[in-house]
């Protein structure tokens, strides 16, 4: 028996259970396949290795079309979207979902496209039909892309990306379709060719289970062919000089290291398989949101938040997204009450267990905590996660029904 009894346990102990959504757990094998000394990346054996990866990240977009690689962290890749298939004072429609959507937006206004956003509740996203009516009375086609987060990282909202590929096809308009799939591909179901995506932005740092620096763009026929005429100011984005050399070439040294890491990554997806990847994120995020659900209490406020403003008070702990049909398998926000402060929970949940969550992002800040739930993760690390969160909102006295984690046992045990 212990004569030691401690309430306080150290964070010096044990491994950090990092639940952001992003960057995301890096399995010892991914780590393990960069530890390797320096070679030429001009070198025959890279050159096969980067072939390889290529065809097979491809194999991930669900595209046969292009798809190239930056050195960068998903904002490069952004820019690398945008900058090589428009050109200034072209119109693009954002569809409205949060923080991210929004930053992306920003970032088009400062290559000098016009922005227009499509309105949406941060809890629910744009209304299905909204995008198709815009469409519709663009009858110019003055829109030259549509602008969309799969997976809003922010709010836990994700859009059905093949119904607003239908909305666009129904409104019978030319405009692109640009994707983020920054925290969803390889988490959840994404199809580049089939849903007409043009450009599809992601990243290495999220389900893909890889160090954060490597980035890449899958780019649609129609897109590349834009992009001899873009004339946005660009270098090191080019495509121009990229796709001058298969499969591509980088402007500068090519960051070997970072291509043997994801190529083990993409061994360990394929080896799963990516419909089991999904559906193991579709169950782990169940339990997450039964847990969310139960210490709520079932708390519904109606509360909504436009243009980042929230109206309404929130009495008890409620998912952020309010439409089941588009909660996101990979990051579950969660808003807390009125007047408690998120980041003090989320502090204790460090300091004193050692768990990482996210912080709600932008106007959500100190208002909402985000739980990721992506990558290389299983029940036990999850069902560990939501216990130590229980755990913590007990700690910082943030109000909850207990019982949350017999809740999402309940969930995976179904
Ligand atoms: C993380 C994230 C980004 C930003 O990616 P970085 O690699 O941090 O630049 C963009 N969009 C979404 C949806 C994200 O989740």
């Amino acid at each position: 028996m212990s004569t030691h009894k401690s309430n306080t346990p150290s964070r010096a102990t044990g491994r950090q259970f990092f639940f952001n959504p992003g960057p995301t757990h890096i399995p010892d094998s991914v780590l393990r396949a960069m530890h390797r000394p320096t070679i030429d990346f001009m070198a025959p054996e890279f050159k096969e290795v980067l072939t390889r990866v290529h065809e097979r990240t491809k194999r991930v977009l669900k595209t046969e079309q292009h798809l190239l690689y930056y050195g960068t962290n998903g904002h490069g890749a952004w820019e690398g979207s945008l900058a090589n298939v428009f050109s200034p004072g072209d119109k693009m429609l954002m569809i409205e979902s949060g923080h991210f959507s929004i930053n992306w937006a920003q970032m088009a206004r400062e290559l000098g496209l016009e922005i227009e956003v499509l309105p949406g509740d941060w809890r629910l996203g744009v209304p299905s039909g909204a995008l198709e009516e815009r469409l519709r009375q663009d009858t110019g086609h003055d829109i030259k892309g549509v602008m969309v987060v799969h997976n809003e990282t922010a709010t836990g909202l994700a859009h059905p990306i093949g119904d607003i590929r239908a909305e666009m096809n129904a409104a019978g308009h030319l405009a692109m379709l640009l994707v983020d799939t920054i925290s969803s591909l390889a988490s959840f179901d994404f199809r580049f060719d089939e849903w007409g995506v043009d450009l599809a932005v992601g990243s290495s740092q999220k389900g893909m289970m890889m160090i954060t620096g490597l980035s890449f763009v899958g780019i649609s026929e129609r897109a590349l062919a834009a992009s001899k005429d873009a004339k946005i100011t660009r270098s090191f984005v080019d495509w121009r000089q990229m796709t001058t050399v298969e499969p591509q070439r980088f402007p500068g040294t090519t960051p070997v290291h970072l291509f043997y890491g994801l190529e083990e990554a993409l061994g360990i997806l394929e080896a799963e398989g990516l419909d089991n990847v999904f559906a193991r994120h579709g169950r782990l995020a169940d339990a997450v949101r039964a847990a969310v659900k139960h210490w709520g209490g079932g708390a519904r406020s109606g509360i909504q938040i436009n243009n980042g403003e929230f109206s309404g008070t929130v009495e008890a702990i409620e998912l952020l997204c309010a439409d089941s049909t588009r909660t996101s398998d990979t990051v579950t926000a969660v808003m807390t009450p009125t007047g408690f402060d998120a980041n003090e929970f989320r502090r204790i949940a460090l300091d004193r267990y050692n768990l990482s969550l996210g912080q709600g992002l932008g106007p959500l800040a100190g208002k909402a905590f985000r739980i990721g739930h992506l990558g290389d993760l299983n029940e036990p690390m999850v069902l560990g996660a939501i216990a130590t969160i229980e755990l913590a909102m007990r700690e910082s006295g943030l109000a909850h029904k207990s019982g949350g984690t017999e809740a999402a046992l309940a969930s995976l045990s179904a």
